[in-house]
C-alpha cells in the first residue's frame, strides 16, 4: 500500500517536472521561447539551471578599499549618474557613476551591448556589481562588470544573505530574464509547487553518504540560508547528477554482460607457437596483463567488450595480434579495423609480418580495393580461408559476410565515436570486441565516456626505448634547428616537420606548409623532401607517405594529418611550427610519431615569443613528461573538462552542476554507490527504488541520452 502511494504521488511530480516552462507564473510565450533556446524547456529544466555565482553579503567589498588591478571583487551601490558616451569611430560606451553606502564613488564602463545595458540600468537603481576593479584617470572603475538589480524594497529573495546569479546571455537579458527574475520565478515555482518535488534517492545510497535531503537541497541550491547549507546543496546535486549518469552504465554494462559471447580456449598451437618462436621480444607486464584479461574474457561465456588503453608506443599491436591468434586458434576469424586506409596497411604489414609464418591468412580490405581483388577476398572471408581481415570500418561494416567472426578489434576507437560503436555492438555475429585507443585521457574521462566498459590500462612502455629530448626554441634559432636535421639526416635518418591546420584558417595554414616546404627543399637540396596536407587527393597522400615510409625521402612536411599510428623507426627528429598553436594532447600525439626506433630522438617546439601563460604552460609540460597519461591530467586542468577533447564530438555528456575535473572524488563515490545499486536490483523494481527510478527516467530523457547509445 505505502509503495503504491509512494508510485502515484511520484508521477504526479513527475508529470509537474515534464511541463512547459510556459505556463509558469512570470514566464509567457515569449520568454519561454527564449529560454528554450538555451535549452530550457521544461519546469525540471529550469530548476535544475545552476546559477552561476552566489553574492554573500559578508563578501561584499566597499569602494574605498579597491585596488587596481586586484581579483575580481563584488560591490553594492547606487547608480547616481549614466550616460551614453561617444568614442572613437563613431563607437559609442555606456557609462555609470555609482555609490556605496560609505559614499565613495567608482565609474562602471560597457563597450558592447551599450544598446540594451543603458535601458536596463537607471540611475536610482540599486547594483550588485563583479568585476575586477582599475584605475582610470583618477577614478576606480570596473569594465564590462557583471551586475545585476538588488532592490531593497523588492522581494526578500534579493536581499538574503548569499543571493544567486544566473547565466546571462543577450538575449536572455534583453527578454529581462535577468538573474533577478530568475531568483523570483524560481522562488515562485518552488513556493507553489515545493510540494510536488519529492526526495528520489532511496534512503540506502543517501544515508551512507549524508546526502542532504533532495527537496531541502532543490531549494537551497538557489536560496541558500548559510554557506553550510550551499556546499550541502551542491555536494547533494553533484553526487546525484553523477550517480544517475553512472547508473546508465551500470544499466548499459548489466546488459552487455548478458550477451553470450563464443568460448574461446586459454591457448592453442598458433598462439604457442608465435610465442616461442615468432616473438622478437619478450611481453611486457602490461602487455600480460592485457592478455590476461582477455583471456578470461574469452573464458567467460559472455562478450567481450574491453578497451585497451595504451600510450602511444607500448605496444597494442602485438596484444591484437595474440588475441587474434586466440580465437583463429579455435577456428575462428578476427577482424581489425582502423580509421584511415594509412592505417589499415600498416597494421596488414606489421600484422602480415607477425602471422605470416605461422601460414594465417591476412588479409586488406579498403576504399580502394580493386573489385576484383576484392571478390576473391569476400570469398575467401565467407568461406572462412582469410582467418584475419584488416580494413577501415567503412568497409567492414558493410555487410562483409564472415564465416565465423568471433573477435572484431577497432584500433583508435575514439575516432569511431559512440554512436558507431554502438551499431558495432548491435551487429549480428556479436563478436568479442577490443577496443583500442593511444590517447591517454584522465580517468575521470574514461569512468564517464567508457564507463560501461571493461578497460585495460597499459602505462608500461617496452624497454630499450631511446629518450625524446623536447626542447622549446624560438625564431631565432632556425639555423641552429636545421643544423640538427642535417646532423640527423647524415646519419641516415629522417625527420617530420610539422604546421598546424586551425579549421578557421585552413587557407593560411596551407599556405604555411606550401611554402614551409620550398623553403625547406632549398634548404635541404641534396634530399627529397614530401609534403603531405588534408587538400590533396587520397592517392598522391599515400604515395607522398609511402615515399616517407620506406625511406626513400629524408624530411616529411605536413599539416596535423600524420597519422596517430604511423610508425617509422627511422625517424628521429620533429619540428613542430607554431607549436603554442597545438593542444597538448595533440603536440603529445604528434611527438609519439618519433622515438620508435633505435636511436635518441628529438622534438623541437618552434613558438612565438608572445605567449599565452596557457600554451606556456602547455610546452613547458612538453618538455617535462612524456608520459600521456600525466599529459593528458595537466592538459585536462588547462582546458577543464567540456574542451578537453576540443571541437570533437566527444559524446562526453554535458553535466550541469558536476565538473569531472574537481568532482572526482564524487565521482568515485557515485559510481560506486550505482553499480552496487543495479548489481542488487538491476531491474529497479524493489519498492524503494521506484521513486528514483521515474527520476531517473527524466533524467535520461531530458539529457538526450538513450540507454543504447551508450556504448
Ligand atoms: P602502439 O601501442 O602505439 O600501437 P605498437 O604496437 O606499434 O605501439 O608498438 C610499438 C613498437 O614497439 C613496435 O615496433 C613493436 O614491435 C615494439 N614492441 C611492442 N612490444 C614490445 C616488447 N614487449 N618489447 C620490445 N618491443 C616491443
Ligand atoms: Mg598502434
Amino acid at each position: 500500500m505505502e509503495a503504491l502511494a509512494a508510485v502515484v504521488y511520484s508521477d504526479m511530480a513527475v508529470d509537474f517536472l515534464k511541463q512547459p516552462v510556459q505556463f509558469i507564473k512570470g514566464v509567457g510565450p515569449n520568454r519561454a521561447k527564449i529560454l528554450s533556446d538555451s535549452g530550457i524547456r521544461t519546469v525540471g529544466d529550469l530548476l535544475a539551471m545552476v546559477p552561476r555565482r552566489y553574492l554573500d553579503r559578508s563578501s561584499v567589498s566597499r569602494i574605498q578599499d579597491l585596488r587596481s588591478g586586484s581579483e575580481p571583487v563584488t560591490v553594492m551601490a547606487t547608480v547616481i549618474a549614466t550616460g551614453t558616451v561617444p568614442g572613437r569611430r563613431g563607437r559609442k560606451r555606456f557609462e555609470i557613476v555609482i555609490e556605496d553606502e560609505p559614499g565613495r564613488r567608482m565609474k562602471a564602463v560597457w563597450f558592447q551591448g551599450v544598446a540594451w545595458i543603458s535601458k536596463v540600468i537607471e540611475t536610482g537603481h540599486r547594483l550588485a556589481l563583479h568585476g575586477k576593479p582599475s584605475r582610470y584617470g583618477g577614478m576606480m572603475s570596473f569594465s564590462h562588470p557583471d551586475f545585476d538589480r538588488v532592490d531593497e524594497q523588492g522581494p526578500s529573495i534579493d536581499t538574503g544573505r548569499i543571493i544567486a546569479l544566473y547565466p546571462g546571455s543577450s538575449a536572455l537579458q534583453k527578454a529581462g530574464l535577468t538573474s533577478r527574475t530568475f531568483r523570483k520565478i524560481i522562488y515562485d515555482l518552488i513556493k507553489d509547487h515545493g510540494e510536488e518535488l519529492w526526495e528520489n534517492l532511496p534512503e540506502s545510497v543517501r544515508a551512507p553518504e549524508g546526502l542532504m535531503d533532495g527537496r531541502v537541497a532543490r531549494r537551497a541550491i538557489h536560496f541558500p540560508r548559510s554557506q553550510d547549507e550551499l556546499r550541502g546543496a551542491r555536494y547533494r546535486l553533484k553526487y546525484e547528477e553523477l550517480f544517475f549518469f553512472q547508473m546508465l552504465l551500470a544499466l548499459s554494462r548489466v546488459r552487455k554482460e548478458r550477451i553470450p559471447g563464443m568460448v574461446i580456449a586459454s591457448s592453442g598451437p598458433l598462439e604457442t607457437r608465435f610465442r616461442d618462436e615468432v616473438l622478437p621480444f619478450t611481453l611486457t607486464g602490461a602487455q600480460d596483463n592485457a592478455l590476461a584479461d582477455i583471456s578470461a574474457d574469452f573464458a567467460s561465456g559472455k562478450q567481450m567488450n574491453r578497451l585497451l588503453q595504451g600510450d602511444v608506443g607500448s605496444g597494442k599491436t602485438v596484444v591484437a595480434a595474440i588475441a587474434a591468434l586466440k580465437v583463429i586458434d579455435a577456428g575462428h576469424q578476427a577482424a581489425v579495423m582502423a580509421p584511415t586506409e594509412i592505417l589499415c596497411e600498416q597494421h596488414y604489414r606489421s600484422l602480415g609480418r607477425l602471422l605470416a609464418p605461422l601460414g594465417v591468412r591476412v588479409g586488406l580490405l579498403t576504399g580502394s580495393t580493386p573489385a576484383a581483388e576484392r571478390r576473391e577476398l569476400l570469398a575467401a572471408v565467407a568461406d572462412g580461408s582469410c582467418q584475419l581481415l584488416v580494413g577501415t570500418h567503412a568497409v567492414i561494416q558493410d555487410g562483409v559476410d564472415f564465416h565465423r567472426l568471433a573477435l572484431a578489434v577497432i584500433d583508435e576507437q575514439h575516432r569511431f565515436g559512440v554512436l558507431q560503436r554502438a551499431i558495432l555492438f548491435e551487429k549480428g555475429d556479436r563478436p568479442h570486441m577490443l577496443l583500442m585507443t593511444a590517447t591517454p585521457i584522465p580517468r575521470s574521462l574514461a569512468l564517464t565516456l567508457y564507463g560501461d566498459l571493461h578497460v585495460s590500462v597499459m602505462r608500461e612502455r617496452p624497454p630499450g626505448r631511446q629518450p625524446i629530448t623536447t626542447r622549446m626554441v624560438r625564431e631565432k634559432e632556425r639555423e641552429r634547428v636545421y643544423d640538427l636535421m642535417r646532423d640527423e639526416i647524415r646519419q641516415g635518418r629522417q625527420c617530420y616537420v610539422v604546421y598546424p591546420l586551425v579549421e578557421e584558417s585552413e587557407k593560411l595554414d596551407l599556405r604555411d606548409a606550401v611554402s614551409g616546404h620550398e623553403a625547406l627543399s632549398a634548404e635541404f637540396p641534396d634530399v627529397q623532401v614530401e609534403l603531405v596536407h588534408g587538400r590533396m587527393k587520397a592517392a598522391e597522400k599515400e604515395e607522398a607517405m609511402g615515399r616517407f615510409v620506406s625511406g626513400e625521402s629524408a624530411i616529411l612536411v605536413s599539416t596535423t594529418v600524420i597519422e596517430v599510428g604511423v610508425d617509422v623507426p627511422a625517424a628521429t627528429f620533429m619540428l613542430i611550427e607554431h607549436a603554442e598553436r597545438f593542444g597538448l594532447s595533440q603536440l603529445h600525439q604528434l611527438r609519439g610519431r618519433i622515438g620508435r626506433g633505435q636511436h635518441a630522438s628529438t622534438c623541437i617546439l618552434m613558438a612565438e615569443y608572445r605567449q599565452s601563460e596557457e600554451s606556456r604552460r602547455r610546452l613547458q609540460a612538453m618538455e617535462e613528461t612524456d608520459d600521456g597519461f600525466t599529459i593528458s591530467e595537466i592538459d585536462m586542468e588547462l582546458r577543464g573538462a567540456g574542451d578537453f577533447f576540443g571541437t570533437q564530438q566527444s559524446g562526453l555528456p554535458a553535466f550541469r552542476i558536476a565538473d569531472l575535473m574537481q568532482d572526482q572524488a564524487i565521482l568515485d563515490r557515485a559510481r560506486d554507490a550505482a553499480f552496487a545499486l543495479i548489481k542488487q536490483d538491476p531491474a529497479l523494481s524493489a519498492s524503494e527504488n521506484q521513486a528514483m527510478k521515474l527520476w531517473f527516467e527524466t533524467f535520461v530523457r531530458s539529457r538526450g541520452m538513450r540507454l543504447s547509445r551508450i556504448g
